[in-house]
């Protein structure tokens, strides 16, 4: 079945009422018919609703439809982006372990793994995205994970999926990548070889800039990896939290569930039933949405590229960009999605032009039907020195551009007021 289909319904069999929309389930806890249910239930010998911190039946619509859309075999929704990073790196990874991710990161996800992870113990390493090979030097016994954007924000490049992941079987480690940007409708990573998909479902998800979320995805087969592999004992051990369950041993999606039953279990970061039904919103027109995206950002990353004040534009859908043979490779029909960045000459000429533009709202956030602009160096960035920026591909005469539903004439005419003021 083509995606936009599963978009619109996988995942919900119409409940007893038969509701064309999926119902939100606003509810804290579930009644059990009996003490035995009860038990069944928390000994995983029937699956069941437990409670909303567990899981909820809106949200479980939103995890099946999207992994689904990834071509997945389970989901486990978040409250933030940022916690669905959390929670992949934290089921692999431990005080004493390190993790190799790409400097071309989103600004949160570098500071949380440089940072917030560094003072749980994990050590993060990094690597050029469009440099693969360098991971090779950065393996060593206690490397539980190699985390990486496809198409990344905001330096806007596509990463060679294929090269990373065979770098990863090689060593038996773990590939997580954030899917956020180009979203499952232009690129589905688990059919190159990953391992398990993270979203900000606050971006292109959501689509009108509605609900903070995220999910996580995970492969078919995925205890193929796991299974009796020395790096991840955690998934061949007695979880003792969860009364000695041996998490290859159960013939569930394992990721998910350990995901599930320890850290959203015990650190609680779970998105709101309303919220998974935004999403489940959002996802309806999720592929019309990505099309209309990359068209438009096309349309603007070429006015850009002949705009004497632009040094550079970074859009892989041009035929300029270095990464053009990668987005052609990975992306549905190269379609490149709707982020966008350019450079001017400086810090100074960046913010004027920030502020003189009228239709683009100046906004931290991607994704949204309505058009957006940031300067990473004041905004998203900021905590990072000189060096780390451009080490992400960050210069501070970087401006980005998160192509929305406008007319793109409209979007080129206020740029070009903005460029020329
Ligand atoms: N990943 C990417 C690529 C992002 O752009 C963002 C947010 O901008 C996140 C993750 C974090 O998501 P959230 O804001 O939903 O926590």
């Amino acid at each position: 079945m083509q995606l936009q289909t599963q978009a619109l319904h996988a995942g919900y069999d119409k409940d007893t009422q038969r509701t064309m929309a999926v119902p939100i389930y606003q509810t804290t806890a579930y009644e059990f018919r009996d003490v035995e249910h009860a038990a069944n239930l928390f000994a995983l010998k029937e699956l069941g609703n437990i409670y909303t911190r567990l899981n909820n039946p809106t949200t479980d619509v939103f995890e099946k439809r999207f992994a689904t859309l990834e071509g997945g075999t389970a989901g486990l929704a978040t409250a933030s982006g940022m916690a669905a990073i959390f929670y992949a790196i934290a089921n692999a990874a431990e005080a004493g372990d390190n993790i190799i991710c790409a400097r071309q990161l989103y600004g949160g996800t570098l500071t949380q793994a440089s940072y917030t992870l560094k003072r749980f113990g994990i050590e993060a390493r990094y690597f050029d995205v469009q440099n693969p090979d360098e991971i090779n030097a950065l393996v060593d016994d206690k490397t539980k994970v190699i985390f990486f954007e496809s198409l990344t924000n905001p330096s806007v490049d596509v990463a060679d999926i294929k090269a990373i992941t065979t770098i990863a079987k090689k060593h038996g480690i773990l590939t997580i990548v954030d899917n956020t940007v180009a979203t499952p409708i232009l690129c589905r990573p688990l059919e190159h070889g990953v391992d398990v998909v993270v979203h900000s479902a606050s971006k292109y998800t959501t689509g009108q800039g509605l609900a903070i979320g995220g999910i996580l995805v995970e492969r078919h087969d995925l205890v193929d990896l796991l299974r009796g592999n020395q790096r991840y004992p955690q998934f061949n051990e007695a979880d003792e939290s969860y009364h000695g369950l041996v998490y290859v041993d159960v013939p569930l999606p394992l990721f998910c569930l350990r995901a599930r039953l320890s850290l959203l279990r015990d650190l609680g970061a779970v998105v709101s039933p309303f919220n998974s039904w935004l999403f489940i919103q959002g996802i309806e027109t999720l592929s019309l949405r990505m099309r209309e995206h990359s068209r438009n950002a096309l349309a603007v990353a070429e006015f850009l590229e002949t705009h004497p004040k632009v040094k550079k534009v970074n859009y892989p859908g041009l035929k300029s960009n270095s990464n053009y043979a990668n987005a052609q490779r990975y992306f549905e029909n190269g379609m490149s999605s709707g982020l966008l960045s350019f450079e001017v000459e400086s810090f100074e000429e960046a913010k004027k032009i920030v502020d003189a533009t009228n239709l683009f709202s100046l906004v931290v956030n991607i994704g949204d039907s309505k058009s957006i602009i940031t300067h990473p160096a004041s905004t998203t960035h900021q905590q990072l020195s000189n060096e780390e920026l451009i080490a992400c591909g960050v210069p501070s005469g970087l401006i980005r551009l998160s192509i929305g539903l406008e007319a793109s004439s409209d979007l080129i005419d206020d740029l070009t007021q903005a460029l020329n003021g």
